[in-house]
This record gives C-alpha cells, structure tokens and sequence, in this order.
C-alpha cells in the first residue's frame, strides 16, 4: 500500500529504488519468532559466528608478541574456552529450535541471565568473570552482524538501492556512492551538517528528519525519494511514477539549459562583474568547477582527508593531496583550509581529544589546530610544500580573535623557514585569511581585517552561533535560519567593512550557492561566492536576474525588516525562505 514519509531535503533531486535498510543497535535485536524453515539456517549461522569469532581470537594471539602475549594471552586464552564451552553452544541450539529464537536474540538472552548469575556472587573475582562473559558474547553478536551485512551487501549488488538509516557520517558517504546507492534517507540529521553538503557535492539524493522509516520500511519495498516534495513515497503509484519521469525529463532539459553557462563570466543584469568560486571536498570537484568557469576553490576542506584515513596522514601523504587539487585547479587560486574538526569528529580522524559536553562552543577549528602543534605543523608544512605548485591561500576556520590568526602566521613563517633551510622551493609570499563564523569575529571584523589577508565567511556556522541553534539538530530546524533579519545584519556588516578595508571577502556557506539568496547578497554587496560546484550555474543564471544597482539601493530597507515577511515583501517572489 502506498505510504508517504515526509522529510527535509538535504540533497536534491529523485530516485526510484529498492530500499536497503540499515538499522542502528536498537533496532538490531529482532525478537519475533523464527518460521520453522529458518530454524536450521539460524543455527548455522549461529555456528559461523562462533567459529569467526573463534578466528578473530586465534588471529589475535597470533599477533602478540613478548610481554604482552603473556599478559593478554590470558585473558584470550579463557575467552577462547568460553567460546568452546558445549553447554553454552548447546544452550544456544535449544533456544533456536526449540524456542525459535533468532541467534542474536538467543545470544543476547543468555548473556543476562549469565551476567546476573555473575552479579550475584560474593567472590568480587568470580564476579569479574562476568565481564569476560559479556566481551565473548558481544564478539559472537560482532559476527553475526558481519554476516548480516555481508547479506545485505548481497542485496546491495542488485544495484539502485536506496540506502535507509538512522544518520550516516561523512566518511560513509564517498563509499556509498561509490557502490552505487541511488540515495539516502536518514530519520534524523539536518540540511546544513557535513553529511548534507558532501551528499550534495557527491550529487546523491538525501532526505534527513524523515521519522518512522526505520521502523516502517522494509529492505526490498520500492521507494520514490522526491527531493522536490521533501518525502519518500514507498510503494508509489503510477501517479508517483510519471511525476518521478516528468522530474527526470525536466532536470535533463533544465540542464541542458544551464550547461550553456558554462565557462561564462557572472554578471548581473546591470552588467556588474561577480566572482564564482568552488567549495571542494575531493580532487574530481575540482575538475568539475573548471570545467564549469570558476575564479578558483574558495573552500579546500581538509577535514574529509583525515577522516577517510586511517590514522593521520603523513606530511608526504597530505603534500601529494593538496599537490593535486592544485595542479587540477590549473593555475586557479586555491584556498586550503586547515583542519576543522572538534571532539565530535577528531576520533575518526585519528586525534585523540577529550570529549567534550558542548562540542561546538569547544575545542575545534582554530583552537584544536593550535593545542596540538605538531599535527597543525604537519598541515602547515604540507601545504607549504604543495604551494610551489599554484596560487595557494591559507584559510583558518573557527577564528573567535585576531590573535589565533597572529599565532598561525607566525608558526606558518616558522614552518616556511625550515623548510626553506632543509632545501624546499617554499614562495615568499603566501595569503592567510580568517573564516567569520563566530559573533566575536564578526562583531570584531576590524581587528581580524588588520591581520588577515582576506575574509571567508562560513555563514553555516555564523547562523548556528548567532541563532544559538545547532546546525546538525533537526529539533531546531524552524530556528536554524540563514536568512534571520540578525544574521543578516551581521552579514552585511562584515561584507561592508572588509570592503571599505579593500580587503577580498569571499561567502562560502551553503546560502552562496541558494538561487534564493542571490538578491539579497547582491544587495549586501557581496561580490564573491564559494559553493559546491553544482550550485554555479544555478547561482550564475539567478545572479545574472539581479538588478545590483536597484538592490544596493534598497539594502538599508531590507536590514530594517523585523521578520522574514518583510523581507519577502521587499525583495517580491524571490526571497529566501530558509
Ligand atoms: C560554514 O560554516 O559556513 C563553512 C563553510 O564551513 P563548514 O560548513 O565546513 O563548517
Ligand atoms: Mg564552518
């Protein structure tokens, strides 16, 4: 039977597929009971698991050496007993056959009633044991997952499916792109976290907020994600259908339309020269934005590059990545910003950082670079090095003071001067500029214009900080608004100051590249925007239907609107709404 989820669009765009659940630790104990035609397959497979796990340990003793595999060995050595104990085994068969349990049900049963018989005995080192219970039998549950996932990538090879989670990070996504899933569909997460704009940039449909899909969804059932309508429609109709062919044949000759601008310069309608940037996260968006006429990468985050690494990328593994974004960007100017990440991310990107209640207001950006100097050292010299390469600039993000800035071009000297001393071709001159994403600095702009080069403002932070509204939350999304009267204000009161120092400032938030937008940051004054490449001949076609001298001209009223149903009265039909 036709049902509808509704969603909030974090990638554009539609596709038909087969759904392929993957359901987080919570839903991942079933408990119904098992047909009696799957009770000898669940005992197999309840068998495979232990005997992986018996694997992963032999494996693991093999790889211990000296001390430690007197020490750990132990320990290994009575986990391995317990995996081999018949009672536990044959405990487990019965429940399966008898009780029709699934493995992992099974296993999770008698993991409480071992661990209570455990608890309750006086002697505190039996009732240590317990814990040895517990690691042996999430080990078995480990392997069955394994299985379990190893069945759905089976599924996944029929190719068009659509993937269905509860949030899925970054560093997840590049993978799944690249293993052919037609999009995703997340009950939680927002529009402007990480994962929406690298699904964006990786052009995979994404819709996230999208409640009760975990539960009701089931792998296989066919599912229209309609990016347009913000909804998953499973089990569509034929309506459904031809709307989905009717989006297809538009998009094609939409495209086509906009395939025309490639390469052209942007200009208002009045004929006012603007410049349009790339955001990129992966060389091959470089590529792309040339292709499409850019005056270079305004945003190079390298966040992505430690967190599809495992551990920390050397010096020499970072200099060969940012040596080929900036030989694909041919002499483009290329602006690296350095690492951004917080207690939130730092893990998977190989940092070990104490965690943190309030991970944003925390230690991240700017600030974690600077405590831990020999990794932002490492960064620092690799880019360096690649900078011999092209035009390279230098952005810091999470700038709150001057001084953060002060501190990093005196360590980038330091670094320029070593590496000149042990040989390297280092350019005298390099450009270091300041992301405004926090009030402080954007309040303060003028200090920040008397150290800093240039200006990029990360308007997907600066609305989070002046709107006290998470970005990643999906509570808040009716608060989270770019286009709030505030941080507007702020907008155009760091773009009028960094042009009245003749300093370049340069917007690379979501909102640059939001045809919705162009008006109002014409208006502001803003001649300088950074998107994902998508976005450029979407943005340069609606900037090139902005009137700039009508729009300068109304911007004092449009920063006296009290809401954002003046603003819309002001501007007509083509007002931001988000
Ligand atoms: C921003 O905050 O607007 C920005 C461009 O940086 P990021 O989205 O990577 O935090
Ligand atoms: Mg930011």
């Amino acid at each position: 039977m036709r049902r509808v989820f509704a969603g909030s669009t974090a990638a554009p765009g539609m596709a038909l597929g087969r759904v392929r659940l993957e359901r987080p630790a919570r839903f991942s104990i079933d408990n119904t009971p098992l047909p009696d035609d799957e009770v000898e397959h669940e005992v197999a497979r309840l068998e495979h698991a232990f005997a992986a796990a018996r694997e992963d340990m032999a494996e693991l003793r093999r790889k211990l050496h000296g001390a430690l595999a007197r020490e750990v060995g132990e320990f290994i050595d009575a986990h391995s007993q317990l995996l081999d104990d018949p009672e536990l085994i044959e405990g487990l068969r019965a429940m399966i056959r008898k009780g029709h349990y699934r493995a992992a049900a099974a296993l999770k049963a008698q993991r409480d009633r071992l661990i209570a018989v455990f608890e309750a005995m006086d002697d505190p080192y039996l009732r240590s044991r317990g814990e040895d219970v517990e690691h042996v039998i999430a080990r078995v549950q480990r392997a069955l997952a394994r299985q379990a996932s190893s069945e759905e990538k089976k599924l996944a090879t029929r190719v068009g499916e659509i993937l269905v989670t509860e949030s899925v990070a970054p560093g997840e996504l590049a993978h799944l792109a690249s293993h052919g899933i037609l999009a995703v569909v997340a009950d939680s997460g927002s529009p402007y976290s990480h994962s929406a704009i690298l699904a964006r940039s990786l052009h995979l449909p994404m819709l996230v907020n999208a409640k009760g899909v975990l539960e009701d969804l089931r792998d296989g059932d066919l599912a229209l994600v309609d990016g347009v309508r913000s909804e998953v429609v499973v089990h569509p109709a034929a309506q459904d259908l031809a709307q989905f062919r009717n989006w297809q044949r538009d998009a094609q000759r939409e495209g086509r339309r906009l395939a025309r601008l490639a390469g052209a310069e942007t200009r208002t309608r009045d004929g006012h020269k603007l410049r349009l940037y790339a955001n990129a996260e992966r060389p091959e968006d470089i590529e792309r934005a040339r292709n499409l006429g850019v005056a270079g990468i305004g945003l190079y985050r390298t966040e992505f590059l430690f967190l599809a690494h495992e551990g920390l990328p050397s010096e020499d593994e970072q200099f060969a990545t940012y040596r080929d974004a900036i030989l694909s960007a041919g002499g483009l100017p290329v602006t690296i910003r350095t690492l951004d990440l917080g207690a939130d991310k730092a893990d998977s990107a190989g940092l070990t950082v104490a965690s943190e209640p309030n991970p944003a207001l925390g230690v991240r950006g700017v600030r974690l670079s600077l405590r831990l100097p020999d990794v932002f050292v490492t960064q620092l010299r690799a880019i360096l090095r690649a900078s011999c390469y092209g035009p390279v600039r230098i952005l810091v993000p999470m700038v709150s003071d001057a001084a953060e800035v002060v501190q990093v071009r005196m360590m980038l000297e330091e670094c320029a001067r070593d590496l000149r001393t042990a040989g390297h071709e280092i350019p005298d001159q390099f450009e270091l500029g300041a992301m405004v994403e926090v009030p402080a600095a954007a309040i303060n702009v003028r200090a920040l214009l008397d150290v800093a080069d240039f200006l990029a403002i990360g308007s997907n932070d600066l609305t989070q900080y002046v709107l006290a509204a998470d970005r990643n939350n999906d509570q808040l999304g009716g608060l989270y608004r770019p286009a709030h009267p505030a941080v507007l204000r702020v907008l155009a009161w760091v773009i009028g100051r960094a042009r009245m120092a003749r300093k370049p400032v340069c917007l690379c938030g979501e909102i640059a590249g939001d045809p919705a937008f162009a008006p109002v940051l014409v208006a502001l004054g803003l001649e300088d925007f950074s998107m994902l490449p998508d976005r450029i001949l979407g943005q340069r076609d609606a900037l090139s239907r902005c009137d700039r001298r009508r729009l300068r001209a109304m911007a004092p009223r449009l920063l006296r609107a009290h809401d954002n149903g003046e603003l819309s009265a002001l501007l007509g039909n083509v007002s931001p709404s988000a």
